[in-house]
This record gives C-alpha cells, structure tokens and sequence, in this order.
C-alpha cells in the first residue's frame, strides 16, 4: 500500500515522442537532463528512444555515463563540462561532448588522445543567450582549432549548436535574430573547412513552433514529457507525471482554528482537516502554502496554511475525508486534477520547475505503460 507515489506514464513519452518526430524531418534528441525532468532519466530515455528519438541530450558527463551503463548505445551529447572531468572516459564510452572554448577544446583533444580515439564534438556559438558558447567574436579562433585538431586525426567535429532566448514567446523578434547570427556562424564554419553531420538549435518551443530551425536535429526536453513551453497552449502532449498521495490523518476542527506553521491559515466554520504526506523535502514548493490545488474526494482544494518539509494541511470544510483517500497534486488533468501548469501559475514557476522538482527519491517512482521496468 503505497503512502505518497510519483506516477510516470512511460506510453505518454512515447505518444509525446512520436508526435514530436511526425512534427519534423529533423532526427529528434530527447533531452533527458535533470533525471529525465523528474521522471527518471533512464526509464524516460528507452521510452523515448523506443518511441523512435535518435538522440539523448543530457548536461553532465556523469548522466551521460549513467546512460550508457545502462546499456543505451544511442548518441547522446553531454553540454554542460566543467573544467578537470574524466573527459577520457565520455570519449572511450562515445558520448558526443559540447565544446564552446579554447581550454575545453584543448580538454578534449587530450582526452582523446588518453582515449585514444578522436572525441565526438559539437562546437557551441553564443547567438545571444549569453550562457554556454562561445561569442561570436571568439567563434573563428575556436573553428580553426577545432578544424586544425580535426586535420590531426585528434577529434571530429559532428555538430555545431547554440540555443534559443525567448522560443516560448512565438513571434519574438530575437528568435530571429539569433536564426541570423546561427547563419552567420554557419557560413564561417563552412570557411573554416569544417563539414559537420549535424546542425542543432531548436528546443521544445522550436520544435512546435518553428520548422524553420529544425536544421539536422531538434532538441525537445519538456514536450517529451507532456508538458506545453508556451502558456496556454497544448499541441496535443499528454503530462507523464502525477504526484498523490494518501490522506494520513483526518480530524475535525472547529471554527477559528489556526491551521500549520505560523497559523497562516485559520478555518472560517467547523472543518474536517485532511493531512497529507507531502512537503517541500518531496518537491512540493513551500510557495505553494495557501495557494497550490489540490484535488481530494472529487473536488478541487487549496492547501490550508504553511507546506511543511513532509507534510501539509488541506481544509475539506464539511466534506467527509477519510485517512486513506488519495489526493492528488497534479496529473494530466484527464480526470479533472490539477496540472503542473497550474501548480506552476499558483506558485509563480514554469512546469518546468515543479516536475523537475519530484524527481526527489524520497517518494517512489511508479511506472506505467508497455516499458514499465
Ligand atoms: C534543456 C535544454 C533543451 C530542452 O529545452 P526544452 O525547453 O525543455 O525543450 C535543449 N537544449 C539545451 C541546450 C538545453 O539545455
């Protein structure tokens, strides 16, 4: 008998997956940084992957590692490298390493050479997120390097990659403009002599929304997991994830009765108190005290006063609750719950946030569908 759960819905990655790869002629990497956004990163990667990704897309070398001891032969791209890892051992497991500077180039060039085999690269521009990348001002200086170590046998540069600003505000104009300075970056790799496989610089929000950046190879994170980049709109994903627990204790309460830390909650009549299991050590946000829905006994509910770190307070007024009824936090909405879009609106976060956030391993992952482990 389960107490609090984390539900993933592996045949939703798949779907997600599918019509993502239906949206483009581009091959399709599954992001899977984070723990797979909270919903566990290997389970989530053989969905996507058998719902037909051809790429993985992590941060850490360590996640990229994970994945291949796993078993999972894929490609995946590790972009997130700080200086002094065992670059060697992403080269010798062939994980494709993103490279946005002199130093971590020359990183890379001695890995290979510890490897002994050329590393996989994928050459980072800045076009204007001002985060990984390399300027466009450093941009030729990394080409010829990176072209001069590829003439050595050293490494191979497979791809050249940057990354959007402002893809979930449709229309905005530095889309654009990056898509130029991409451009731009493109025309000097090709002066530099380099020829790589694969140009990548769509996310999500892209990828629904802007076939004209799809290039070679798309990079969705979110969609994968059902989620929207773009408030308000849905583009037929279906949410993988749904947090829930049980109710624990039940009582009744009479009116005026401060509710949780600080009493920032006081009933306004009689009321039945419903506790759940759930706190901000599981991923509920504390922003969520008195604001984040809940949905208990077929009604929605708002949480009654302060998340604690293992629990919180939901005021069910004369409802009857009962210790054992399920309330569930967010779902995919199909059967009347609440969404991590609206927990993201109530707590002013992105759905980003709040599924990334039950990835905790306090409370267990559950499977569901065809590829459950
Ligand atoms: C996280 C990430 C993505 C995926 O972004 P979504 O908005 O979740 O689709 C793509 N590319 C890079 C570089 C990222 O860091």
């Amino acid at each position: 008998m389960w107490q609090a759960e984390v539900r993933v819905d592996l045949d939703a990655i798949r779907d997600n997956v599918a019509r993502l790869r239906a949206g483009t002629s581009a091959e399709v990497m599954a992001v899977v940084k984070g723990d797979g956004y909270g919903h566990g990163m290997v389970p989530a990667a053989r969905a996507a992957l058998d719902a037909g990704a051809d790429w993985l897309g992590v941060c850490t070398l360590d996640e990229a590692l994970t994945l291949r001891r796993a078993g999972i032969t894929a490609p995946v791209l590790a972009w997130l490298l700080d200086p002094g890892l065992a670059l060697h051992e992403g080269v010798a497991a062939g994980v494709d390493l993103a490279a946005a500077s002199l130093p971590q180039l020359d990183e890379m060039i001695e890995a290979s050479r510890r490897a002994d085999r050329p590393a996989r690269l994928h050459l980072k521009i800045d076009t204007g997120l001002s985060r990984g990348g390399a300027t466009v001002a450093d941009w030729p200086a990394l080409l010829a390097a990176a072209a001069r170590a590829q003439a050595d046998g050293l490494v191979e540069v497979v791809g050249v990659w940057s990354h959007f600003v402002y893809a979930d505000s449709p229309g905005h104009p530095t889309t654009d403009r990056q898509l130029a300075i991409f451009h731009e970056g493109l025309a000097m790799v090709e002066r530099a002599g380099l020829r790589p496989r694969y140009r990548h610089l769509a996310n999500s929000a892209a990828t629904l929304t802007r076939p004209d950046t799809h290039f070679d190879l798309v990079r969705p994170g979110i969609a994968v997991y059902g989620l929207s980049p773009i408030a308000g709109e849905r583009f037929g994903l279906r949410p993988a994830m749904t947090a829930r627990a049980r109710v624990m204790l039940t009582k009744r309460v009479p009116a005026g009765t401060g509710v949780s830390y600080g009493h920032t909650y006081t009933t306004g009549d009689e009321a039945n108190l419903a506790v759940v299991p759930l706190g901000y050590a599981d991923g509920v946000p504390r922003h969520a005290s008195n604001v984040g829905p809940v949905q208990l006994g077929g009604k929605r509910r708002t949480i009654s006063g302060r998340v604690c770190m293992d629990q919180f307070v939901l005021d069910c007024g004369s409802d009857p609750v009962a210790a054992g009824d399920v309330a569930t936090l967010f779902g995919s909405g199909a059967d009347g719950e609440p969404t991590a879009d609206d927990w993201a609106d109530a707590v002013g976060t992105i759905n980003y946030e709040i599924v990334t956030r039950f990835g905790g391993v306090r409370v267990p992952r559950v499977y569901d569908g065809e590829l459950a482990p």
